[in-house]
């Protein structure tokens, strides 16, 4: 997702409402006009008096008679409008910006409020996530503790720090069970509280995107590959469970891996896969991209000495 689209479309909203209750108000006013003659008569004479004053005024002072008449007038009509419970000007719903989106020269807080909202919505994570503060690390195994609260400190800092960590591509691998899930809806969590835009893709649904990508029509297949290009933050997970789709997963893979690299934006793999594993099954020009040395850090959930089992046959 685009933020700045996002927050356009936020703003699109705010107007989009605030017309649609001066509409409201607009109809109300005109069937009032038509059926209630107290009412015209009442408006009328509101604003005939409103002139009058306004004139004097410009001319020096106004009449006190005339200024106590007006008083009296609005008075009246306000107290109509209330019992026909019509109000004059759209209700705001945020005073600080008054549904304009912008107070002080600034986005205001509202709609940074409802785009993380949005954000979330749309990360395709939101329902799982987890909160970092409430990740306590006893659940890890006594043996991998230490690896493991290394690995949470790190990608903690990682996230406090996005989009200006040290690296800026996580690969985490790890046999089933190894905690990545639970790992990386805290570093969603966490991008997402800072308002940057996270997409989160199982390789699965990657695979089925890029399928669809590949045959689609061009403007569609903007629309379906773009968003993976345009995110903070692209979460793939679990690859190597997909099946790999000849001429469309290894392919897509790159061109995604590489084109985020080159516009220097964040990706997070996670995989069941050794290094070696994934190397046998994506290739060379992939693996290049997702293990960039310079530029990602590869977090094994199952121990630091598993790097060596080129096998991949961890234990669980
Ligand atoms: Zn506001």
């Amino acid at each position: 997702m685009n933020k700045k689209q996002c927050i356009n479309e936020i703003i699109a909203e705010y107007t989009a409402k605030a017309n649609a209750q001066k509409t409201t108000i607009a109809l109300k006013l005109a069937a009032l006009r038509k059926n209630d003659e107290s009412f015209a008569g009442l408006e009328n004479d509101v604003s005939a008096l409103r002139i009058e004053y306004a004139r004097q005024k410009a001319n020096g002072a106004a009449d006190p008679v005339l200024t106590a008449r007006l008083q009296t007038a609005e008075k009246i009509f306000a107290e109509y409008m209330e019992t026909h419970d019509i109000a004059i000007q759209p209700k705001c719903h945020c005073k600080k910006c008054e549904d304009t989106g912008w107070a002080n020269g600034k986005l205001c807080s509202c709609v940074r409020q409802r785009l993380q909202e949005k954000i979330t919505e749309a990360s395709g994570i939101s329902s799982i996530l987890k909160d970092f503060n409430d990740s306590g690390t006893d659940f890890f195994p006594e043996n991998l503790r230490e690896n493991r609260e290394k690995i949470y400190r790190l990608m903690r800092d990682y996230c406090k720090k996005f989009p200006n960590a040290q690296y800026r591509n996580v690969f985490i691998t790890g046999s089933v069970g190894s905690g990545k899930s639970h790992l990386i809806s805290c570093m969603a969590n966490e991008v997402l509280k800072k308002s940057e835009t996270v997409q989160f893709l199982t390789s699965f649904a990657f695979g089925n995107q890029m399928l669809k990508a590949n045959f689609a029509p061009i403007d569609e297949r903007e629309s379906l590959i773009s968003p993976l290009l345009e995110t903070d933050l692209l979460i793939l997970d679990d690859l190597g469970a997909e099946p790999v789709l000849n001429n469309i997963t290894i392919e897509y893979l790159y061109l995604v891996l590489n084109e985020r690299l080159i516009i220097g934006k964040n990706t997070v793999l996670t995989t069941n896969l050794s290094p070696a594993d994934f190397l046998a099954r994506y290739g060379s020009r992939v693996f290049s991209r997702a293990m960039d040395k310079k530029s990602t850090y590869i977090a094994y959930m199952d121990g630091p000495d598993l790097r060596l089992n080129a096998s991949g046959a961890t234990a669980k």
